[in-house]
This record gives structure tokens, C-alpha cells and sequence, in this order.
């Protein structure tokens, strides 16, 4: 078990040590994480998951991975597929517990003919705003359906005509029998059954009928012989129909409880599937694993790893009350990782020439480089320097501002890893007045005094040579929205998005041993920040590269978003 799986204590662990210590389960602890595949999993998911296998592992028990798939509406296969990918991708593993709650169609069925035999549950012809309007509110009781009392036969009659296709949707539901009075709304009688004719992207049309969440929910727990129900605070109030279900039909001792939790919202960020969804259909993005996606597939895209992942799951823990995390501690998370584990390569992405004028024509030095400075034990490549480099824009200023710590006329800079170089000239452009390239020259000797002396020099830029760097796309990418709440606002939330989240530079130039660099790897370009080559549209022909993170966190306060 690594470090970010290290055990920690909280509420739900107190609970099932609790559990353990009275032998409820017979010591057993068995928890899923239930997904709904009309959408992609996000960092919310990834909480839930981190959770609910981290609990598993800790307690030597098992989590389930359950397609929560009772409601046909806006599931997909594909869904099914990105979900079974991304847990694995966060480094979980169900074994062979792998379940469709629409496997169960059948013994739902079952359990709610039992109902009906135990007087338990009735069909009930009201329309659906008669149902509402019986309902009663929050301080008004309910009123009992005229068709309450119906016998056991005309119930058993009437719900095996809803399933053989009789009836009209939405004329006739199923209802559980319980208390129009209970001040608890969710216990007035509520639908278990609805009729609703559109086919199931598993079960296609064998069903016209089908069990709502509350009713599927605990009795797919119960026939995977869950322990530990676990979920998110809105469901607070539908906990006692969770046990009311699993009390009529569930034999004591095999009777799962559900245990809530927090949700994540996490800051600068929409965590809402039907948001979401929107983001992708309007184009807003461009598609579910856009690297500005708060999904695990545009995470994972972007370049955050599992771990970094795992991590930010166990630091934000877990609790009662909803709030709203900072997404600068994400953020954190992956720099950290990355800081430990990313080779260090140099990068130019908005270049500018300079050429070294007592440097030989045509001589080429393979510079020595550390691939990480604090561990050696990442070795060192070999990178080529010659006459001519590209050097960042930003590391030349004619008149450099108070402060500015980089190459400006009458200064000397080192080239990281290389030498010491003393300003010369500069070419311009006589019609705009644009700097073309900056002539320098440089001290041959001081390549050898890299760490030993300071040379009086300004600063260190990097730098590749101009011949031998490879061309590269590099996109910078940055929140998705800017304001801290986008979830709080108004709906129309395209007026909050960050118009600066994607800026994509096409003229870059990054070191040759990056020709061959994987999709997917990972990198710090030396003062720009971490960078991965995009899993997508990245080839050894035309490398792309997507900013993972800035190397600070430049939205502090203070900072400049750049
Ligand atoms: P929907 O509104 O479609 O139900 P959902 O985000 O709840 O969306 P589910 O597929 O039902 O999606 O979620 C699967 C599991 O992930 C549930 O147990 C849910 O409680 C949990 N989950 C969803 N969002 C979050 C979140 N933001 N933080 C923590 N857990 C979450
Ligand atoms: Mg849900």
C-alpha cells in the first residue's frame, strides 16, 4: 500500500469499526462504488472511489463496482466503458465484482411482488400531479390515494399487467405502502415501479416498466450482500425508506445501512452530470476528456497522475457538512507529484534567436544535463548546444523593468547548463521595430564553474538549439471558469467560463530527446512549468504538449494568470 493509502480515521470509519467491535456483520465489511453511466466520472466520483475501495482495503474486505443502470434515459454503453476505465486508471480493482443493477431487473420484480403479497405496496392510478398534490408539503400531511386499499389480488393482477405492457406510461405506478402523515415526505407513499417505454441501452425492450432509484438502490445492496451503503448527504432523508425497504424484505443480518457523506465541490469548477453534459453538447469543450474537464478523463489527459489524484481524495477526507474545497489544493497535489517524479527537459515556446558570434561555425557540444536535480538517481541525457539557440521572449528586454533578472543589453546570463553569455547586439526589424534576435557572446571557460561561481550574471535561461530542436504545439491550458463558485451562480453558466482557459502555441521548440517522448509522459519544462505529451493528438511527426500545471500557482493572490 503506498503512502496515499495509508489508513486514516474519520466518522464512516468510526462507524464500521463500530460495527466490527458488535459483530454486526459478522466482522465482514463489503462496500461499491454505484455509478449511474449517463456520463462521465469527475473528481466527485474520484472521492467516492478513493473512499469506498480505500475502506475495502483497509478493512480487508471488497468494493463492488455496480453500473447503477436501473433508469434507462441517457445511458450508454460507451459510459459503461469510461467508467470501467477510469477506476481502473485511479488504481482500483473490483476482482470479478463487476454488476449491472439491471441484472436484477427480475428479482427487483420479485421483491415488489412480495411487497404487494405482504399489503405492503399498491398500484395507484393518480396521474403524476395528483401524486404531488396528495403528497402534501413540508408542514401539511398527506392525503391517502383512493386506490390505497386495493386487495392484494387486484394489485398482483393490475402490476403484472404493467409489466406485460397494458397500460399507458405514466398511467399507473407502483407505490409502497407507508405513511401519508410521516413528516418525512419520502416515506408518504412513495413510486417504486413506473411505466416508461423507452428501451435500455442493456436490456433493450424486455422491460416497460422500472424500479426507481430508492427502491433498486438498497436492494441491489442487499443481493450483493453490502455492508456499508455508502453515499452522499442527499440522500439523508431517504435513509429510513432505505430501511423501511430492506426491513420488509431483507432477512436481520444481511440488511445493508447507508452511511452519507459530503459531497465534493471543489472551486472554479462545475461538478453537476447535467452541467457537465451541457459543457460538452454546446461545445464548450471539446469533448468529455477535454483536459479543462473536471472528469477523471480529462484529468487524466491533461496529465494529473492517479496518485496525485489519490492523494487530494485522502488530504480533503471526509464529512457531514457540505463546503467547498480549493482547487489550488488539487492543483498542489499534482505539482507536488510531479515535482518528485518528472524529468526535467528544456522547452522554448515563444522563441526568439540568438546567436553566439565566437561560437564555431558548425560545432556542436553535447551538454551534460541532469535529468532531475535533487535525484540523481534519474540520470543524465545529453543535450546539443551550437551557435545558434532559441531563448524565450520573455528572458530578453531592451529595457528591462526594476527587478528583471534576464538578458538585456550590457548584461551576461547563463545558459542553463551551459555557459556564461554576454550581451552583444540585436538585430530589429525596421518597420516594426519587433526584436528579429540577439547576438551575444560567451565564455568558453565557464562551463566549467557551473556550480562554483556566480560570474556576476543576471540570471539563467534555457535555451535548445535552434538546428536540432524539434518544432512542437504546446497548449496552455487553465480553469475552466473564473469565477470561484460557478456552481452557486446563475444557470446560464457560459458568462463564467475563463475565456483564457486554452491558449494553443503553435511555434514552439522543445529538445530533441522529447522527439521520441511516449503520449501521456510527463515533464518539466525548466522554468515554464509541467507539461505531458497529449494522449490524442500528439505524434513523433508533430508532438503536442499540454500544460499540466504552472509551476506555482500563479491565481494566489498577487499573481498574474499567465
Ligand atoms: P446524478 O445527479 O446523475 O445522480 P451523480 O453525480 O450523483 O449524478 P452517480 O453516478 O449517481 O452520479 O454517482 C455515483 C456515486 O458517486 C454516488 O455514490 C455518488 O454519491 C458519488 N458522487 C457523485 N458526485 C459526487 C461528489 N461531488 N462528491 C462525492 N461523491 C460523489
Ligand atoms: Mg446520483
Amino acid at each position: 500500500m503506498s503512502s496515499e493509502m495509508l489508513p486514516v480515521t474519520d466518522f464512516i470509519r468510526e462507524i464500521i469499526d463500530k460495527d466490527i467491535k458488535n459483530n454486526r456483520y459478522g466482522g465482514r465489511v463489503a462496500t461499491r462504488f454505484p455509478p449511474e453511466p449517463n456520463g462521465y466520472l469527475h473528481i466527485g466520483h474520484a472521492k467516492s472511489v478513493c473512499l469506498n475501495f480505500g475502506i475495502a482495503m483497509q478493512y480487508r474486505g471488497t468494493c463492488n463496482l455496480r453500473l447503477d443502470d436501473t433508469d434507462p434515459a441517457g445511458e450508454s454503453m460507451e459510459y459503461v466503458e469510461s467508467i470501467i476505465n477510469d477506476v481502473h486508471w485511479l488504481g482500483f480493482d473490483w476482482e470479478d465484482r463487476l454488476y449491472y443493477a439491471s441484472n436484477y431487473f427480475e428479482k427487483l420484480y420479485e421483491f415488489a411482488v412480495r411487497l404487494i403479497k405482504k399489503g405492503k405496496a399498491y398500484v395507484c392510478d393518480l396521474s403524476t400531479d395528483e401524486i404531488k398534490e396528495y403528497r402534501g408539503t413540508l408542514t401539511s400531511p398527506g392525503k391517502e390515494s383512493p386506490y390505497r386499499n386495493r386487495s392484494v389480488e387486484e394489485n398482483l393482477d393490475l402490476f403484472a399487467r404493467m409489466r406485460a405492457g397494458e397500460f399507458e406510461d405514466g398511467s399507473r405506478v407502483l407505490r409502497a405502502k407507508i405513511d401519508m402523515s410521516s413528516p418525512n415526505i419520502t416515506m408518504r407513499d412513495p413510486v417504486i415501479y413506473r411505466i416508461k417505454r423507452e428501451p435500455h441501452y442493456r436490456t433493450g425492450k424486455t422491460w416497460v416498466i422500472y424500479p426507481m432509484y430508492d427502491f433498486a438502490h438498497c436492494l441491489s445492496d442487499a443481493i450483493e450482500h453490502i455492508t456499508h451503503s455508502i453515499c452522499t448527504l442527499e440522500f439523508e432523508n431517504n435513509r429510513p425508506l432505505y430501511d423501511w425497504i430492506v426491513n420488509e424484505l431483507i432477512e436481520e443480518g444481511d440488511r445493508p445501512r447507508q452511511i452519507e457523506f459530503a459531497r465534493l465541490n471543489l472551486s472554479y469548477t462545475i461538478l453537476s452530470k447535467r452541467r457537465l453534459i451541457e459543457l460538452v453538447e454546446k461545445g464548450y469543450v471539446t469533448g468529455w476528456d477535454d483536459p479543462r474537464m473536471p472528469t477523471i478523463a480529462g484529468m487524466r489527459r491533461r496529465g494529473y497522475t492517479p496518485e496525485a489524484i489519490r492523494t487530494f481524495c485522502n488530504r480533503i477526507g471526509v464529512a457531514k457538512k457540505d463546503n467547498l474545497v480549493d482547487i489550488a489544493l488539487l492543483e498542489a497535489c499534482v505539482r507536488d507529484d510531479l515535482n518528485e517524479h518528472a524529468p526535467r527537459v528544456m522547452a522554448v515556446l515563444k522563441p526568439l534567436k540568438l546567436v553566439i558570434d565566437n561560437y564555431p561555425d558548425g560545432k556542436v557540444e553535447e551538454i551534460e544535463c541532469a535529468n532531475h536535480p535533487q535525484n540523481p538517481a534519474m540520470g543524465t541525457r545529453k543535450v546539443p548546444l551550437s551557435k545558434i539557440l532559441y531563448i524565450e521572449q520573455d528572458d530578453f528586454h531592451e529595457y528591462p523593468p526594476k527587478k528583471y533578472k534576464r538578458l538585456a543589453p550590457g548584461r551576461k546570463v547563463r545558459l542553463r547548463n551551459a555557459y556564461v553569455i554576454k550581451f552583444a547586439d540585436m538585430v530589429r526589424d525596421d518597420k516594426t521595430g519587433k526584436i528579429l534576435e540577439v547576438h551575444c557572446t560567451y565564455e568558453p571557460e565557464s562551463k566549467d564553474s557551473l556550480k562554483s561561481d556566480k560570474r556576476n550574471v543576471e540570471g539563467v535561461i534555457h535555451w535548445v538549439s535552434a538546428e536540432h530542436a524539434i518544432p512542437a504545439e504546446v497548449r496552455l491550458y487553465d480553469r475552466l471558469f473564473q469565477v470561484p463558485d460557478p456552481a452557486g451562480m446563475d444557470d446560464d453558466f457560459s458568462k463564467y467560463l475563463n475565456p483564457k482557459s486554452l491558449e494553443i502555441l503553435t511555434l514552439c521548440f522543445v529538445e530533441p530527446c522529447l522527439q521520441k517522448a511516449a503520449q501521456g509522459s510527463r515533464y518539466q519544462f525548466e522554468r515554464l512549468g509541467y507539461f505531458c505529451v497529449d494522449l490524442k493528438d500528439s505524434s513523433p511527426l508533430k508532438p503536442v504538449f499540454n500544460r499540466i500545471v504552472s509551476l506555482r500557482d500563479t491565481w494566489a493572490k498577487g499573481a498574474s494568470h499567465s
